[in-house]
Formats: C-alpha cells, sequence, structure tokens
C-alpha cells in the first residue's frame, strides 16, 4: 500500500511496478493526512509511511520527494511542494525558483530530483531507500507533461537537443525518474512481504 495524496505520484509508481514487478498492485492509501514536520525527505516519508501502517495494519509504503538545487544550498528540498506559499501552486513554485535563480548562468544551474521511499512493515520495522536524478535547472518552462517542476528540469545524459522532463513521454520519465531510482532500490526489500 502506497500512503500519498499525490494523483501523480500513484500513476507514475504504477506504472514502474508493473514494469518492474507484473502482477504487483499499488493500492493508494489517501486517509488520514499527518503534519509533514520532518525536515528530511527520509523523516518525511517516514512519518507518511508510519501513519498509514498505524491505521490500517497493513505493511505501507510513502515517498518524500523535491528538487535540490545546488546553487540554492539544496533547496527547495523538503519545501518543494509548497516553495511558493502553502497554498501548493505547482506553476507559481517553478516561477519562483526560476526568478531566484535567473542570473545564474548554466554551467550553475545544476540541480537534482530526489525521491525517498519509507517502508514500515506490520511487524514495525523499516527501512528507506533513496533515488537520485541529476540535471539543471532550464532557463524557462516548456511542455506540459509530468507534474511539479517537470517543465524547468533538464536530466543529465540526454542525446541530441535537451528537454525538459515536461516535454518527455510518461515512459520515458518511469524508466529515468528519481522515483524510478528509488524503487529499483526498494524492490529487494519487497521479497517476503
Ligand atoms: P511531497 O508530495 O511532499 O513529496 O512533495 C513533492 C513535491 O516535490 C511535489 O509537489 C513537486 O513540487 C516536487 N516533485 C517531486 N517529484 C517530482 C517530479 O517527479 N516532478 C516534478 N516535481 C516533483
Amino acid at each position: 500500500m502506497l500512503a500519498t495524496h499525490n494523483p501523480h505520484k500513484v500513476e507514475e509508481f504504477q506504472k514502474i511496478v508493473a514494469g518492474a514487478r507484473p502482477g504487483l498492485q499499488v493500492v493508494s492509501y489517501d486517509g488520514f493526512a499527518p503534519v509533514e514536520d520532518g525536515v528530511t525527505f527520509a523523516a518525511n516519508a517516514l512519518i507518511k509511511a508510519r501513519a498509514a501502517a498505524a491505521r490500517t495494519g497493513l505493511a505501507a509504503l510513502a515517498d518524500d520527494s523535491g528538487i535540490c538545487v545546488d546553487v540554492l544550498g539544496g533547496a527547495p528540498g523538503v519545501f518543494s511542494a509548497y516553495w511558493a506559499g502553502h497554498h501548493k501552486d505547482p506553476r507559481a513554485n517553478l516561477e519562483l525558483l526560476l526568478d531566484q535563480i535567473s542570473d545564474i548562468a548554466d554551467p550553475h544551474r545544476a540541480a537534482q530530483f530526489v525521491s525517498t521511499i519509507a517502508l514500515v512493515r506490520a511487524d514495525g520495522s523499516e527501512s528507506v531507500v533513496s533515488g537520485v536524478w541529476p540535471g539543471r535547472i532550464a532557463t524557462a518552462p516548456s511542455g506540459t507533461g509530468g507534474f511539479g517542476y517537470d517543465p524547468i528540469f533538464i536530466a543529465d545524459g540526454q542525446t541530441g537537443t535537451p528537454r525538459t522532463v515536461g516535454e518527455w513521454t510518461a515512459a520515458e520519465k518511469n524508466a529515468s525518474s528519481h522515483r524510478a531510482r528509488a524503487f529499483h532500490a526498494l524492490l529487494p526489500l519487497l521479497h517476503g512481504l
């Protein structure tokens, strides 16, 4: 069971899981939403997974994720979802980020998407894994795919003219993303559940 209120994450996890472990189903739990007052991705992922496991008695997975920009010292980081305010407006978030680094030249616009997944088992034992997706911040948004900061994130390692993740297909993103990387790190821990 995946504890999240974010439909984009559910969809991405369903596709990632279907590719890696056909037959394994992701059932989302969007009941009680605990206050995410951790200061690390791991702390917040554990808060969400513990709350879901405690309320359902089932093993629970939760992802906490965000974008970390080098020149901002790793921010927005755990504040990614509400960088421009608690109304959680994804467009305002990415526009604020672009404005903050508008004078910064390309070689210094490095950033990473990070996804940390916490697994809390029914017996109370816990595991935490992370996936990091390196890239850089574009100077303007482009593309309508994905969600959040995808239109301003240019992943490393592209051949040809680099595109933002907003211009990628869902399949391309799910093959490389931070969430896919974290999930692959988690796979060996799912045996025996
Ligand atoms: P969370 O739901 O508290 O983990 O917040 C995650 C936030 O990080 C999202 O609201 C987005 O702003 C950002 N984020 C995380 N993963 C992605 C992604 O795959 N693409 C774009 N933005 C993301």
